[in-house]
């Protein structure tokens, strides 16, 4: 079940549905990838094939924010939005009542410490059998001691498009798991970074007031989105 934009397919799934397939791959017998999409990850795919690849092969590709759902919404289709860092929290939860394993790699040192100490403080039951931090230089040494531990759950916030390479490139050496790139997800569990207000979350702008409170956010975010919708909008009086 998915939606084609620009060249990518999105799956539309509401957000109990993306859990239940989540879990079912969890359970599957290779590493799947969950890419949780946004627009500069288009605009990254439009000049890296590798990339674009990357996003193509994923098992599951979510629509993270509002400018996605945006985006859709101009080809006329509706989807639900489904934030990476409540699906993550969420497959977190469900999946300590059954003891699964989970790894964690991302982040600087003392946030990943932080965060991992607070989701087991927060989440009765969660095995958290593997954490790193995101500032190392041989990916294989990681791989490595994935491989050892043997998570059937990896969530990898190294930002994009790292986290997607890291995960595509464990597709052929990791035993099967379900290996997620959560983004910034971990300096908000650490209490680092501040969520945006639930206002913000429900009405999709947490963008503004990350905007807002972090001004250096506006040159990343500020030509991304309205290029991406226009890029929307151009190809679609193509067709
Ligand atoms: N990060 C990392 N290693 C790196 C680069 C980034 O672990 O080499 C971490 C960074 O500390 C942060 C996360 O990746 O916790 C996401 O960074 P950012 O907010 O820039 O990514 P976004 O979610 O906006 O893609």
């Amino acid at each position: 079940m998915g939606v084609e934009l620009l060249g990518l397919n999105i799956d539309n799934y509401t957000f109990e549905e993306a859990l239940n397939v989540a879990k079912k791959l969890i359970d599957g017998q290779k590493v799947s990838q969950v890419v949780t999409i946004n627009p500069e990850m288009f605009q990254t795919a439009e000049k890296d094939n590798n990339f674009a690849n990357i996003i193509k092969e994923a098992e599951m590709v979510l629509p993270d924010g509002i400018g996605i759902k945006l985006g859709l919404k101009l080809t006329g289709v509706n989807v639900q939005r489904i934030p990476g860092i409540d699906f993550a929290k969420r497959l977190l939860q469900d999946t300590a009542r059954s003891g699964v394993p989970v790894a964690i790699v991302g982040a600087k040192e003392e946030v990943i410490t932080e965060a991992v100490k607070r989701l087991e403080r927060e989440i009765g039951g969660l095995n958290i059998v593997y954490y790193h931090n995101g500032y190392f230089n041989d990916n294989q040494e990681i791989y490595n001691e994935l491989k050892q531990k043997s998570p059937k759950l990896v969530l990898v916030a190294l930002g994009s498009p790292k986290q997607e390479e890291f995960i595509y490139n464990a597709k052929k050496i990791l035993n099967p798991a379900l290996m997620i790139g959560i983004g910034g997800s971990l300096d908000v569990w650490s209490g680092s970074v501040k969520r945006a207000p639930k206002f913000f979350q429900k009405t999709g702008t947490e963008w503004l007031y990350r905007v807002v409170t972090q001004p250096s956010r506006f040159k990343r975010i500020f030509p991304t989105l309205p290029l991406f919708l226009i890029r929307v909008l151009t190809a679609k009086e193509k067709l």
